[in-house]
């Protein structure tokens, strides 16, 4: 048996039912929060009133880095999966049950607890604070999920007990998916592994698929990188080709199968914000566009990472005065990013309505394409395919480059593509698609996983 690793909120019965089984499984029990209890000589309250939440999350940190690694039921505390730390010491081999609660039980279970509220709010207000502000990391760290309202612990028990031997897949499902697979594009070793996985009976029921979801999706680094840092982090999951030129299809299959998450690509970037149960408020609402759905729980939530794909390169320009080359899918992205970089954006594109367009949604101005020059910025990305392989074109000449202007060309495939290189040549400052594609992805692990990897960790893999 792998360690079982339980997460949620205060009041979900992570104790009780870790306990049972544990005892079922005939392993130990062990629950973070009695373990920083033991190890300080401290009452949980107590280190919070005296040394703040902040010591208290450090203490927790070492203990679960101290876990051990197999046979054991472990129970976390109920903020412990926001660390990133955490996390990918909690997820390493082990599948992890988040449960969840409705806010009355929970407000009924806990309302005696002794423990220190974490907020200046009513209780039931607390919670509901508490649970939003954490529920992308609940989800993040499910592999499985279990409702324990209106259940006692050991008939919870009894269903993770089945889900875990079991899985939540249904034989039929995964028929399906292998016809749907078998009818793809897919080379036969990809096709293999997804044979074992959708066998009945599977290999292993709890191995949890995510993907690229696209048409075409096969030239795709997905698969190669996530399924990488599988193995790096000791993740039961397999990363593979959703193509399809239906996203709605896709979307089906994804709930069916009980996906983990996809990566979402042209063309379905726009199309997919009408399949999904929520978009993320914050970005992906307003630039229009998801790039990464996160199942859980039965709730399928967009996100949008493109963005800071964008962002994170560029912070040391804050306030430059930048030109946006495209008004598409990623321009829609960029200009976001770079307007909370608080810089002066203006959008130039070959079709003049798609730049006004743009320009009005996301605050910046337009120009014609041909003003370029007259503008001068600061930076300049590139958001159209010029460059793309096969195309050698670039989107500005020479002559237009100058030393102190920063090029930050999103296309990657070429690595360093025709107006890179002559930016290069010109002494610019560059900025090559590559640093897009790494936070974006580091981002949306992030979102699956909860796990922050390392840029670098990222860079090793796709080289
Ligand atoms: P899109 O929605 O199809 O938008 C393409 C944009 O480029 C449109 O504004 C289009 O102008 C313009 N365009 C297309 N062909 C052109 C040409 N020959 N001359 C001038 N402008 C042209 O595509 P997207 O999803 O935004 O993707 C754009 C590029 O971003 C991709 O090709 C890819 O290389 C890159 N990308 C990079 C990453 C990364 O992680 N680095 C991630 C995703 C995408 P019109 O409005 O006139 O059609």
């Amino acid at each position: 048996m792998k360690r079982i690793v339980l997460t949620g909120f205060r009041g979900t019965g992570k104790t009780e039912i870790g306990r049972i089984l544990a005892a079922q499984h005939h392993v130990q029990f062990l629950d973070t929060d009695s373990l920083i209890e033991q190890q300080t000589g401290r009452s949980i309250p107590d280190i919070f009133h005296e040394d703040g939440e902040e010591r208290f999350r450090t203490i927790e940190r070492d203990v679960i880095a101290g876990l051990p690694a197999g046979d054991a039921v472990i129970s976390t505390g109920g903020g412990a999966v926001v660390d990133p730390v955490n996390m990918a010491n909690l997820r390493r081999d082990s599948t992890v049950i988040l449960l969840i609660a409705d806010l009355d039980t929970i407000e009924q279970r806990i309302a005696r607890s002794p423990r220190p509220p974490l907020t200046n709010l009513p209780l039931q207000e607390e919670i509901a604070e508490m649970l939003d502000r954490r529920r992308q990391n609940y989800h993040a760290s499910a592999d499985l999920c279990m409702d324990t309202s209106g259940t006692t612990p050991s008939t919870a028990a009894v269903i993770i007990n089945d889900r875990i031997s079991r899985g939540v897949v249904t034989p039929s499902a995964r028929k399906d998916a292998l016809a749907f697979f078998r009818g793809g594009r897919l080379a036969a070793p990809a096709l293999r592994r997804l044979e074992e996985i959708l066998a009945n009976p599977p290999a292993d029921p709890l191995t949890r698929l995510l993907g690229v979801a696209g048409y075409p999706a096969l030239h795709s680094r997905g698969p190669r990188l996530f399924n990488a840092l599988f193995a790096e982090y000791g993740l039961n999951n397999h990363y593979t080709f959703f193509e399809d030129p239906e996203i709605a299809k896709i979307l089906q299959l994804a709930r069916s199968l009980d996906v983990k998450g996809l990566s979402v690509t042209i063309p379905f970037k726009q199309d997919v914000m009408a399949l999904v149960d929520e978009v993320d408020e914050h970005a992906a609402q307003q630039i229009g566009a998801v790039n990464t759905v996160v199942f859980a729980c039965g709730t399928a939530t967009g996100y949008n990472t493109d963005w800071l794909g964008v962002r994170k390169p560029l912070v040391s320009l804050k306030g430059s005065k930048a030109v946006l080359l495209g008004a598409g899918g990623v321009a829609s992205a960029a200009a976001f990013a770079l307007v909370d970089l608080e810089m002066d954006v203006t959008v130039l594109n070959r079709t003049p309505e798609k730049a006004k367009e743009l320009a009005a949604r996301s605050g910046c101005r337009w120009a014609a394409w041909d003003t370029f020059d007259q503008i001068r910025p600061d930076l300049v990305v590139n958001a159209t395919p010029l460059g793309m392989e096969p195309d050698t074109r670039s989107p500005l000449q020479e002559e237009q480059l100058y030393p102190d202007l920063t090029v930050f060309d999103l296309v990657y495939t070429p690595p360093v593509t025709p107006l890179i290189e002559m930016a290069l040549a010109k002494g610019c400052t560059t900025i090559t698609g590559t640093e897009m594609f790494i936070e974006q992805a580091k981002e949306q692990f992030w979102l699956f996983f909860g796990i922050d990897v390392p840029g670098e960790t990222i860079r090793k893999y796709l080289s």
